[in-house]
Formats: C-alpha cells, sequence, structure tokens
C-alpha cells in the first residue's frame, strides 16, 4: 500500500509542536543561568559546540539578561559595546563575536571589574579631539571629561562643553584648593587640566568615563589612578599626521612646527600606553576605545 501524503495541517501541527518544544527548551536554559546552576560561559560553549541545541537557539539578549544581576539595560549596553544586534542568536555569532562575548562572561564571572576609567592620549593632530566628539555624541552614558584651559576658544567652542575657559588667576586657584587631578602645560604655551570632583562622582555612581588629554597628563593620571586604562591614538602613517596637522589650518607656521616636534617625541612614548588603536576610521577608533572600558583589567 503506497503511504498517503501528509495533510498540509498535520505539517503545520508537527511544526507549532516543534516550536513549541524548542521554545521550552531555551526557557529551560534561561532557567539554569538565572539559577546558577549554569553560567552563561558554559551555555556559550554548549551552543558553539552543537549548533542545533536549544542553547545555540537562544537570543544573546535572553543569554545576557538571564545573567543574575545583569538586567535589561545593562544587557543592552554590553550588546551594543560588543557590536552584537538585537536579534543575533548565539549560534550566529560570528568569530568575531564570539570571542568578544565570551571574553567578556569569563571576566564578569570571574569577578574581575572593568576598569571604567579610560585615559585617551595620543600625538598632536591624530584626532583625539574627532574620536572623543564622536563618543560624546554616539556614547552618551560615558562621562566626558570637560578640561579647564587658559588658552582661549576657538570659533566654534562653548565654555562648559569643550572646555572651561579660566583665566590663570583661576587656574591657580584650582590648583592650590586640589581641584585637578592633573595639570600640564601643553605645547609649551598654555594650561590645561582635569578637574576631579565630576570624575570622582561619576565613578562613584558606577558610570565610565574618559579623559582625552595630553601624554604628560596620561602618566599623572597613571600615577594618581593605576587602576584607568591608558589608550594611545596613532596615526596610519607619520605622513597621515603632517597632512593632517597642516590641513586643519587652525595654526599658524610656527605654531604647526613647534606641534610637530611635540608629535615625534610623544609618538615614542606609546609602549607606555596599555592600549593601541589606529585612527583610520574615526567611528571604528571610537568603538575600539568604547569597547577597552567593557575589558577586565586582568586582561590588559
Ligand atoms: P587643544 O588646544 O588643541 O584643544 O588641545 C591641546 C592639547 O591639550 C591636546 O593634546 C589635548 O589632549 C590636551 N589637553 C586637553 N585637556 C587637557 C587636560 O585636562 N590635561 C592635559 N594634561 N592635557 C589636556
Amino acid at each position: 500500500m503506497t503511504p498517503r501524503p501528509t495533510p498540509p495541517e498535520v505539517d503545520r501541527v508537527a511544526a507549532s509542536r516543534a516550536a513549541i518544544a524548542a521554545r521550552r527548551a531555551r526557557a529551560a536554559v534561561k532557567n539554569s543561568i538565572a539559577s546558577r546552576e549554569k553560567t552563561a560561559t558554559e551555555v556559550v560553549d554548549s551552543a558553539w559546540g552543537q549548533p542545533d541545541s536549544p542553547e545555540a537557539g537562544l537570543r544573546v539578549r535572553e543569554l545576557l539578561t538571564s545573567v543574575p544581576t545583569l538586567g535589561p539595560t545593562r544587557a543592552a549596553r554590553v550588546m551594543e559595546q560588543l557590536g552584537i544586534a538585537d536579534s543575533k542568536r548565539v549560534g550566529g555569532l560570528g568569530v568575531r563575536q564570539r570571542t568578544k562575548l565570551r571574553s567578556y562572561l569569563v571576566n564578569r564571572e570571574g569577578g574581575v571589574e572593568p576598569r571604567r576609567l579610560v585615559v585617551l592620549a595620543g600625538p598632536t593632530a591624530v584626532g583625539k579631539g574627532t574620536v572623543s566628539a564622536y563618543i560624546r555624541e554616539h556614547y552618551p552614558d560615558i562621562l566626558l571629561s570637560v578640561s579647564a584651559t587658559t588658552r582661549q576658544p576657538r570659533p566654534g567652542e562653548i565654555d562648559g562643553v569643550h572646555y572651561y575657559f579660566v583665566s590663570d588667576g583661576e587656574f591657580d586657584r584650582m590648583i592650590e584648593s586640589n581641584e585637578l587631578l592633573e595639570w600640564a602645560v601643553v605645547h609649551n604655551s598654555y594650561r590645561y587640566g582635569t578637574p576631579r570632583p565630576p570624575i570622582d562622582l561619576a565613578l562613584a555612581e558606577g558610570k565610565r568615563v574618559m579623559l582625552e588629554i595630553d601624554l604628560q597628563g596620561a602618566r599623572l593620571v597613571r600615577a594618581a589612578m593605576p587602576e584607568a586604562a591608558l589608550v594611545f591614538l596613532l596615526p596610519p602613517t607619520w605622513e597621515e599626521l603632517v597632512r593632517r596637522l597642516i590641513g586643519r589650518g587652525t595654526e599658524s607656521p610656527a605654531e604647526q612646527t613647534r606641534r610637530l616636534e611635540t608629535a615625534k617625541v610623544e609618538l615614542a612614548a606609546q609602549d607606555e600606553f596599555d592600549y593601541k588603536v589606529i585612527n583610520r576610521d574615526v567611528s571604528q577608533a571610537a568603538q575600539e576605545v568604547v569597547e577597552l572600558t567593557l575589558v577586565p583589567a586582568a586582561q590588559r
């Protein structure tokens, strides 16, 4: 007797039964993470070992929100930092994302807290200002420290946003009353300093903080706060750095020469830094810098 073809509704019933079973299996995986029966790292490891498993079918968002003490807001932020789209399933991640996610989970489970203070330094005209402006705009939950300076505002610069433009007398007062985390004379001309109170407050509230300062300032921060992550922004090539400095057109020829001399000395200091990021593309460089706020101290 030839078997009768299966009616379409039977297929549909079977498919929906399978979908329900898969959903239940994924819910069981989530429960096992929430109840600490399994760690999220164990779950991703089985997902990547067995592509058809419920673990692989779990969305990354579901995985992260099941982790005890990691709420939906934090989970969404972590996914953004790791560059993982909201709809992604654990089994559907590429190699780079798998590596990032796993290292995030391993470190979290190891109880190692990420270093939340990042110092961005680098030679003059490398694009630190552009990268930090990009971070200010696209990563609003990171506090970008506003420095005090004795130099005059350039066109378009706003007091309190780009810098606090202060007099020499006011700068002296800030030093005397210990309001600055660090300060330095930059390019042999003006004084620049980092106000400390907003940074202490943000760190105490669990926020991430970024400073964009010169090399001398970065060294002073390392001494004052050894837990800070020091990032050195590099130009793709020396020629590109010269092109950026001349092309900016904001400095006189004498000032340009002086800044190029400073840049040479500054480039020589790159090995003192925990991390180097090449500024080829602003959004990419910004993302790399921001990701460092998720990497725990032990990995650096
Ligand atoms: P610009 O005058 O072009 O805005 O900045 C000149 C240099 O001063 C840049 O290299 C910048 O990183 C540095 N700078 C800005 N704010 C601070 C600060 O608070 N402390 C230190 N040490 N350097 C700073």
